[in-house]
């Protein structure tokens, strides 16, 4: 059996903790994983944990941690960010007897400390933080170099299957496609976010905002050319913000510039349209603390697979925000590579076997995420509609769901998307063409 192939993960993101965990539950004990940052401080924000994330959690025994951090998302509110109108109103709560869980939200350091919890439990995994890999070379034994961030000699790597999960910003992905003569870098949405946290206490003297962080609610106010997304996370202690607009303050910014420090004063021309509810919220903001990040994604890329390398999460399917399922596709992508590699299916180890196992991977994930890739720009794009027919369009279907029926414009919380979205079990599916194109386990 393969179980000792070297295997190398670029970057300890969701994507590259998924592999790395489901990769060592299906028996490998050779794996290592090479992150950059010295250590795994994860961005501080909240994150959506929609019911086809939570089933695969589960499947690696971390769900039940992540959970009892997580707050259950019990229905969501569209409404208008300049008057705070109701547009839309969806009770989430049949999301749970329908898909086995519910939709919850919780807190990104709470869903990468599960995941590392995990691979820190397997001896098959080690860390090596600090490790900057570049100058990736693909083929039957894909090597690179690692410089170590905090000073000292480089040194080159060889191994059996190299696995590049090194976001959205992926120096893997450009050089794949560079030697495939295709264009890697991500490019521009026109869009950037700025995520905030508050605190209880911050909201705690305005009865409407505390109303909020006291809510289930996932609330999004929508505008022209942009929007807001709320939700209480952490024993609802927290209100987490996460915002879409133009990305107007980047402008003249280096290609390879993600988030600036973003002035309060321009934050709050922004949204100086919305309601004065929405002011005050984004007022609470201590000054100095706003940061701006730019949003980018990439075209369908042509492959996410050269000889014995792969491409995972948001290297190969950046996404915009709108749809909530970046990290849990980039989960999806690690628990399918753990079925297609399971060293009894690729027995013979051979660099051959290896490829076809990850075309497999290509095969059911591709189409997958980038279908949600497009479904995420088409609701930002109906949620920004400015004045106009396709908005008069638009406020008539959700005055259809007001009035008791029909499709949800923010397509995340649309019963039909929904059952696309969550209603489909990646690992049945991985296991079923594993099954169909001769990949068969070989006990
Ligand atoms: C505003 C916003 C809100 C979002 N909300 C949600 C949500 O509610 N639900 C959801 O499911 N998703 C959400 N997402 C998407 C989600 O955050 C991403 O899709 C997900 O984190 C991608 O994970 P990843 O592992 O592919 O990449 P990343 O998390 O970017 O991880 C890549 C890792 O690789 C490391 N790395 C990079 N280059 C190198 C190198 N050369 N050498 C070594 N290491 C390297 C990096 O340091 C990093 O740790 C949101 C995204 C944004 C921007």
């Amino acid at each position: 059996m393969a179980d000792n192939l070297r295997i190398a993960v670029v970057g300890a993101g969701m994507g590259g903790l998924a592999a790395a965990l489901a990769l060592a539950k299906a028996g490998h004990k050779n794996i290592t994983i090479y992150e950059h940052a010295p250590n795994l401080g994860f961005v501080g924000a909240g994150i959506q944990l929609a019911p086809n994330m939570a089933r695969i959690l589960n499947n690696f025994g971390c769900w039940e941690k992540i959970r009892s951090e997580a707050v259950q998302c019990a229905n969501t509110s569209i409404r208008e960010g300049s008057t705070d109108k109701e547009l839309g109103y969806v009770d989430l709560g049949y999301v749970k007897d329908k898909y086995g869980y519910p939709h919850m939200v919780g807190h990104r350091a709470s869903l990468a400390g599960g995941l590392c919890e995990g691979c820190e439990k397997e001896s098959a995994i080690t860390f090596k933080l600090g490790s900057q890999i570049s100058d990736v070379k693909f083929g039957s034994k894909p090597s690179f170099t690692v410089t170590p961030s905090r000073g000292g000699d480089s040194y080159n790597v060889e191994c059996d299957i190299l696995l590049g999960a090194d976001g959205v910003k992926s120096n893997t992905r450009v050089a794949m496609l560079g030697e495939l003569g295709l264009q890697g870098q991500a490019r521009d949405s026109g869009q950037a976010a700025y995520r905030i946290m508050l605190t209880r206490e911050q909201m705690q003297n305005d009865p409407e905002l505390l109303k909020l962080i006291e809510s289930d609610t996932v609330t999004r106010w929508i505008g022209e050319k942009k929007h807001i997304i709320a939700y209480p996370i952490h024993n609802k202690t927290i209100y987490n913000i996460s915002t879409a607009q133009p990305d107007v303050n980047f402008a003249g910014a280096p290609d390879a510039q993600y988030t600036t420090r973003g002035s309060k004063k321009a934050m709050l021309e922004v949204y100086g349209d919305f309601c004065p509810m929405i002011h005050r919220m984004l007022d609470l903001v201590p000054e100095g603390e706003v940061v701006e990040w730019k949003l980018r994604v990439h075209d369908p890329l042509e492959t996410w697979v050269h000889g014995s390398t792969a491409l995972v999460g948001d290297a190969c399917h950046p996404t915009l925000p709108h749809m909530a399922q970046g990290a849990a596709q980039a989960i999806e992508d690690g628990a399918v590579l753990g079925v297609v590699l399971a060293p009894a299916r690729i027995a013979d180890g051979k660099p051959e076997t290896i490829e076809k196992a990850l075309k497999l991977y290509e095969r059911v994930r591709k189409p997958r995420a980038e279908a949600l890739v497009e479904l995420a720009a088409e609701s930002g794009r109906a949620m920004h509609l400015g004045a106009g027919k396709a908005k008069e369009e638009r406020d008539k279907v959700f005055a259809a769901l007001k009035a008791g029926s029909g499709k949800v414009p923010d397509k995340w919380a649309d019963a039909d998307v929904q059952s696309q979205v969550y209603g489909v079990d990646v690992i049945a599916d991985a296991e079923k063409l594993c099954e169909e194109e001769g990949l068969v386990a070989k006990l």
